[in-house]
């Protein structure tokens, strides 16, 4: 395996800037290199996108949907492809990208081409018979910056409501997982998009591609999902040019278990919400909170399903964890749970780094790890650890547990597992959080508001909510 990754400028495939090695987290072995883009490269994606969007930006909604949808089907169509780039990029079990994630990674286009292309218009008549009506504008060229840990969703995630309302895009991927996006370059090539209107700039963020593009007086808007730090960098090197931001950042779920819950189903929702993607995303349930009366019943039949996880090649179908980004994600995810350990919790389940035979030696591989025995003011409560650790904590009352889930700087995502609908409501609404999934985890419809609060984003994506992001109204007034 040697994949040669290149940007994607102007409809072309062209190298620039030092190449960096792509390592697959599996083995740690190189299995090929992309270019370090740089000022150079990201002028030359924005004047093409600048050039492109003359004729994109006016092109008929129904003329855009087209051309959109056959994009969609070609990433359908290259669904097997896409899913073994996503594992060697992320380290992800190949199964965990199955034909619903490579569905969802499609309809992120089809969903937006398909919504830009029917949307209702605002009129608000007066008193005196003058007429307002809203028209929608483009802003213009896009830049969107992506993180590595769910690299397909989350590029299409922009890529697709950008597009679909008439801008055009220039992405800079994560510099750790960079084969994605560059397939996804080719199959934009592919389906026809003109050259200019989907640019892909790979390279690293500070004094690099991201902050290049994020600086540029020539872009319009940046759409970014990562760390909240990256999002505060990015607000101040934003600032001087007054750009649109939209931010996607960092979470810290509670999983609240209420005693009625359904026991069975709450295992499986808490196994998923802290493990799929080895606990590297901003959307699970690191902090499980649960009634004191379930505590000690869920808490050995938690640690026992987690010790049960078969961590090991992404490759292989039964494999249901896979390795982590990279070592040094592996020794900063250690690094918590050791503090952790000092501060003095306890470890129920793993806690340790895996060293799996063969060529997965030199893979990044981690336990299932389930830690007890904390204080809601200790590091690994309040921090995002974005890794395969969770705490789990006894609570005496509904009070208390909204108090503990709210405190942290962070409102992503949570979730809320009971049988009693009126607590459900109650406590789903108490919750400061853009997201809160009852007695499930990582259901998504895209219609509806995506984002967090607090310390996790500024604004809304998703449905109408993206057409705000990526959209400006104008009011025309017409006399009688
Ligand atoms: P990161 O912030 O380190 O990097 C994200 C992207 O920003 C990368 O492409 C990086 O190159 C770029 N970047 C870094 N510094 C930059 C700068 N100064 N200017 C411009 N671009 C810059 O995040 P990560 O480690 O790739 O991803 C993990 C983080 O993403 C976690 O905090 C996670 O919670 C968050 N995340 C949030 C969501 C969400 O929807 N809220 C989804 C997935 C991940």
């Amino acid at each position: 395996m040697n994949y040669e990754v290149k940007h994607f400028i102007n409809g072309e495939f062209v190298d620039g800037g030092q190449r960096f090695p792509i390592i697959y987290p599996a083995t740690g072995e190189q299995i090929g290199s992309a270019p370090a883009g740089g000022e150079a490269e990201i002028d030359a994606a924005v004047a093409a996108a600048r050039t492109a969007f003359k004729a994109w930006g006016p092109m008929k909604p129904s003329e855009r949907r087209k051309i959109l949808n056959r994009f969609a089907d070609a990433i359908e169509a290259h669904g097997d492809e896409l899913a073994r780039l996503e594992t060697l990029d992320v380290g992800r079990p190949l199964r965990e990208n199955s034909r619903v994630y490579i569905e969802r990674t499609a309809a992120n286009i089809r969903f937006f081409a398909d919504f830009a292309a029917m949307l209702p218009s605002e009129a608000y008549p007066m008193e005196n018979g003058y007429i307002n009506y809203v028209l929608r504008h483009p802003l213009g060229v896009a830049g969107l910056i992506t993180p590595w840990n769910v690299p397909l969703l989350l590029e299409t995630w922009k890529v697709g409501p950008a597009l679909a309302f008439g801008n055009t895009v220039v992405l800079k991927p994560a510099e750790w997982t960079p084969l994605g996006a560059w397939k996804l370059s080719q199959l934009a090539q592919e389906a026809g998009l003109p050259p200019g209107v989907f640019n892909v700039v790979h390279g690293f963020g500070p004094n690099s591609a991201g902050e290049f593009l994020v600086r540029h007086p020539d872009v319009n808007m940046i759409s970014f999902t990562g760390e909240t730090v990256t999002g505060q960098a990015i607000m101040a090197n934003a600032a001087p040019t007054l750009k649109r931001l939209s931010f996607e950042l960092g979470g810290k779920g509670a999983n609240i278990i209420f005693a009625d819950a359904d026991l069975e189903r709450a295992l499986d929702v808490s196994v998923r919400a802290a493990f799929f993607n080895q606990g590297e995303f901003c959307l699970a349930g690191p902090r499980i909170f649960v009634e004191r009366s379930l505590y000690e019943r869920f808490l050995e039949a938690f640690a026992e399903r987690a010790r049960a996880i078969r961590v090991g090649d992404p490759m292989d179908p039964e494999t249901q964890m896979g390795a982590l980004i990279n070592h040094e994600h592996l020794e900063r995810v250690l690094g918590f749970v050791e503090r952790a350990v000092k501060d003095g919790a306890r470890i129920v389940a793993g806690g340790q780094r895996l060293e799996l035979p063969g060529p997965l030696r030199g893979g990044s591989f981690m336990a299932p790890t389930v830690i007890t025995d904390v204080k809601h003011e200790d590091e690994i409560c309040q921090r995002e650890v974005f890794g395969p650790v969770v705490t789990v904590t006894p609570f005496d009352d509904e009070a208390e547990v909204i108090e503990w889930a709210n405190g942290t700087r962070y409102g992503l995502s949570a979730v809320v597992q009971t049988r009693e609908i009126h607590r459900a409501h109650r406590v789903a609404a108490a919750l400061q959080v853009g997201t809160v999934w009852v007695n499930d985890f990582f259901v998504r419809d895209l219609r509806v508001p995506f984002g967090g609060m607090k310390h996790s984003g500024i604004g809304r994506e998703g449905g109408r909510y993206s057409l705000e992001v990526f959209t400006e109204p104008s009011n025309i007034c017409i006399a009688v």
